[in-house]
């Protein structure tokens, strides 16, 4: 066993109870039925002479790396292991080369359909290997599982979770199970885990029938989980603020803007932020901005029935919210990826979003829509769950909890080309039958229509 419970351990959210990490091979709590965080002992590392930001620049800007296999260069995840995972052997780390993403400026229309005089920037997170943000975490649940000598992983997806899983798998030697609900995925999102040979189970059901199965599966058949019930997934999506910092000269933007699913998002960044500030005291705050669609908002919902607004200070909105949350039956929406009625990672998106003293806010399926069309005239090819992010943004600007002068990153969550079906119902767009096939034709369409 490579790790000690004195380096690195699981803790219970709700009630604390402790235990080691490679051995507990239960996802909830025992004692609670809470979730686990991971915890590390930062304390025990050896710290570096110049500082953790430095040392990260130092990777970020090596230029020799078709000399050298070691992922604390390769990977934009892996560069900051010191705050993911200290005490993993590196040479168990399972990389696809995942987290070197670009961070760009919001686009002229984009920047018009929001309003306001806000510095947007978005992390593209559907420019990794497997083109969704699951990789962040997925490298780190993969290179745990071979720590620990797993020999299948399983997961119920609703498209991204099960290609990750796949592919990673794949790269470790694992093998790989994923339960899907039959027809509501896309066809780009089956054709990944068969390409990378896993076993693809269909449900006759939807994703929270799948989630049912697989967490059966876990708890009580001794199934390694790939979904984000796993906390290693939590522990490498952290580098979501790590990047950010690090793009903006180590200074964290005003807020963090994140669709809610099953709440990994969220829950990393909220985990991330806490141990950048710990880590780094003078790099200021982000607000966490929780964005759901209306048709899957059980989150959003309770929000607005606890929080007329924001955090008065001084009172325990945490609780008022817990008090008026219930899981909620999905209607539908183009956002397939986030249509989950009850979140697995509930409590902790509570616990980020009261602590970042940040909001949710429900955006309407015409808006998710229109944001991903009025990103693609900007030259970003973005999904729906991204849609409700940027619409999300565009709620805040206009009931003023970002202000002007404000700099917001959007979380985009996955590429568009995983959602090619919603995307080309755009109703601005332009497709025109030619007659023939003669050049005349095409000369008099590209005259009268452009
Ligand atoms: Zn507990």
């Amino acid at each position: 066993m490579s790790f000690s419970i004195k380096q690195t351990w699981i803790e219970c959210i709700g009630c604390g109870f402790q235990a080691e990490l490679l051995q507990e091979r239960k996802f909830k709590c025992p004692k609670c039925g809470n979730l686990f965080d991971i915890k590390h002992n930062l304390d025990l590392l050896e710290m570096y002479p110049a500082g953790w930001t430095q040392k990260f620049d130092a990777r970020a800007r090596r230029t020799d790396l078709g000399k050298t296999d070691n992922p604390l260069f390769h990977s934009g995840v892996w560069r900051f292991k010191e705050w993911i995972m200290p005490y993993l052997p590196t040479n168990d780390i399972v990389t696809l080369g995942e987290g070197n993403v670009p961070i760009t400026k919001a686009g002229k229309n984009l920047l018009e359909w929001i309003g306001g005089d806000i510095d947007l920037h978005i992390i593209q997170e559907g420019m990794t290997p497997t083109g969704s943000f699951k990789d962040f975490g997925g490298t780190v649940m993969m290179s745990l599982a071979k720590t620990m000598g797993i020999k299948t992983v399983c997961c119920a997806s609703t498209g991204d979770t099960s290609a990750m899983a796949a592919a990673y798998a794949a790269k470790a030697g694992i093998e790989c199970v994923v339960i899907l609900p039959k027809g509501l995925v896309t066809p780009a999102q089956i054709a990944q885990p068969l390409v990378h040979g896993a076993l693809v189970i269909m449900l006759p059901g939807d994703f929270d029938d799948c989630m049912r199965v697989q967490l059966e599966l876990t708890t009580n058949h001794g199934v390694f989980p790939a979904n984000s019930i796993n906390p290693s997934r939590i522990e490498g999506h952290q580098a979501t603020v790590f990047l950010l910092a690090q793009h903006f000269g180590w200074e964290l933007p005003d807020w963090i803007a994140a669709p809610v699913g099953n709440g990994s998002n969220v829950s990393s960044i909220g985990k991330g932020l806490r141990l950048i500030q710990e880590q780094l005291p003078n790099i200021g705050s982000s607000n966490i901005l929780g964005c759901q669609s209306r048709a899957a908002n059980p989150l959003a919902r309770s929000w607005n029935l606890a929080n007329n607004g924001r955090w008065d200070e001084g009172v325990d909105r945490r609780n008022f919210w817990l008090e008026k949350y219930v899981d909620i039956e999905c209607g539908t929406t183009t956002a397939t990826a986030a249509r989950i009625g009850a979140p697995v990672s509930r409590d902790k998106v509570m616990r980020e979003i009261a602590l970042s003293r940040g909001a949710m806010t429900v955006a309407q399926e015409e808006d998710l829509n229109q944001a991903v069309f009025v990103c693609g005239r900007d030259g970003l090819f973005v999904c729906p769950q991204t849609g409700i992010a940027l619409a999300g943004v565009k709620n805040a600007v206009k009931n003023g909890w970002i202000k002007a002068g404000d700099r917001v990153a959007v979380v985009s969550t996955a590429n568009g080309l995983k959602f090619t079906e919603s995307a080309s119902e755009n109703p601005d767009r332009r497709m025109i039958d030619s007659s023939d096939c003669s050049v005349e034709s095409v000369l008099d369409l590209i005259s009268a229509y452009s």
